[in-house]
């Protein structure tokens, strides 16, 4: 019997870990530099948690969460995003008696019950950030910038950034009677999941991708055109910073996400060169009103999050590769050919290992000839083989597999020599 992964899941194996470590270690650093800390928050949460914070008629908590009740039948749900699970923690652990805003970054898995497709995965990885308590609009000019260098740094081109400012409470629920007054009179025109959106989650229809849908938009009034004074004047502070730091943008006025808890500023970034619906990098926006409703203070926040395998995936078609860890690109295979060279084995791959050699041993004893080419086959660049003659020599001979050139040297006073003849990075 041979069982799957479960459809939308994948092994990561292989040079894949490498792509994923090296997008972890970027965008770690990149944190750092701009002081945001590391916050790890369980896998699953209570449900509610989602269904109040993302809202109880997003598409997300209507169809896309994994939800399943424990043993003592309370309803939990594994995690469909970061945000709401970030400001459950700020809350539960009071994080924001700490020097305000508080910025916290955080990176793992989520689940989706989406249908599975390129880029679109039902367990796929976000990396994201959080600030909270300021709503000064130089903390969403910050969050983006962050965004944007991350792909820059990343080595990537053709990135469009898209904003736009949804409003506040107050003035959206003004516009959205405007809205739902000019599209009820069109309904028809309209697709049946915009039908259904309208009056519950109206401001979503600009989501939709059905034609006829769009035409009718085209022509429909938008939230920005409609915004409260406060509103507008934190939109144009949030553009004219992005004009100081030379980020390029869009002003999409038709711009929502698929979150309730978003106000004012949001934005996301898409890149040109996947030629898939699924285009979006990332994307994030403000939320000033959640940690409030969660039970804590008034604490404005804004946040993004992008898609771990969506960025390696683009990484790989735009031919960018990882750069060398610092361990050595050249791989070793010691082979011991004698039971009783054990300890001079250890004693050799110990010290390689320490100076960052990457090389293994045969831990099963089989003939020269076999190990060799199982050495070749899997890609290792010098042998050592070590036997019985050697080890009373205390020596060492080296094989390059390239070019079958060999070289012994003397174990105890040519260390230095043999760490650079097997392509030491030290
Ligand atoms: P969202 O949380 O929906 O704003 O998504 C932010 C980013 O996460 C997207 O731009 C994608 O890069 C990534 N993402 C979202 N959903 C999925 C998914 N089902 N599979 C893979 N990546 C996803």
């Amino acid at each position: 019997m041979i069982y799957n992964s479960p459809r939308g899941t994948e092994d990561y194996f292989g040079e894949e870990i490498r792509y994923r470590d090296f997008l972890a270690e970027v965008s770690k650093k990149l944190f750092k530099i701009f002081n945001y800390s590391e916050i790890i928050t369980p896998h699953f949460e209570h449900t509610e948690v989602f269904s109040r914070g993302i809202g109880e008629n997003s598409e997300i908590v209507q169809k896309e969460m994994f939800t399943f009740f424990d043993k003592k039948n309370r309803s939990l749900t594994l995690r469909p995003e970061g945000t709401a699970s970030v400001v459950r923690a700020i809350v539960e652990n009071k994080l924001y008696s700490e020097n305000l805003p508080l910025k916290l970054f955080y990176i793992g898995s989520m689940f989706r019950y989406e249908r599975p497709q390129k880029g679109r995965m039902r367990e796929f990885c976000q990396i994201g950030v959080e600030s909270a308590g300021s709503d000064s609009p130089a903390i969403d000019t910050e969050v983006i910038w962050l965004l944007y260098e991350l792909f820059r740094k990343l080595g990537f081109k053709n990135l469009t950034l898209y904003i736009n400012n949804i409003g506040c409470p107050e003035c959206r629920v003004e516009y959205v009677k405007m809205l739902e007054g000019q599209l009820l009179p069109v309904k028809d025109r309209l697709c049946d999941d915009c039908n259904a959106r309208l009056g519950k989650n109206t401001l979503r229809v600009f989501d939709c991708k059905v034609k006829t849908c769009r035409e009718v938009l085209k022509d429909v009034v938008k939230i920005s055109d409609n915004l409260c004074k406060k509103c507008l004047k934190h939109f144009n502070e949030v553009v004219s910073l992005l004009d100081v730091l030379g980020i390029d943008y869009i002003h999409n006025k038709n711009l929502v996400r698929g979150f309730d808890y978003y106000t004012r500023t949001i934005f996301e970034i898409i890149s040109s060169d996947i030629d898939s619906a699924q285009n979006a990098l990332g994307g994030g926006g403000r939320y000033d009103n959640l940690i409030k409703e969660f039970g804590g203070p008034e604490l404005s926040s804004v946040g993004f999050a992008i898609g771990l395998e969506r960025t390696i995936l683009l990484m790989r078609q735009l031919g960018i590769k990882v750069p060398d860890s610092g361990v050595s690109s050249d791989k070793t295979y010691i082979i011991n050919m004698d039971p009783s060279c054990g300890r001079y084995v250890f004693e050799i791959m110990g010290y390689l290992r320490n100076h960052g050699i990457c090389c293994d041993i045969n831990f099963n004893i089989k003939s020269v000839g076999k190990e060799i080419k199982l050495a070749q086959d899997k890609g290792y660049d010098n042998v050592i083989i070590i036997g019985e003659d050697e080890y009373r020599k205390k020596s060492i001979k080296i094989k390059k597999l390239k070019n079958y050139s060999q070289e012994e040297f003397d174990w105890e006073s040519e260390k230095e020599k043999i760490l650079n003849f097997l392509g030491s990075m030290e």
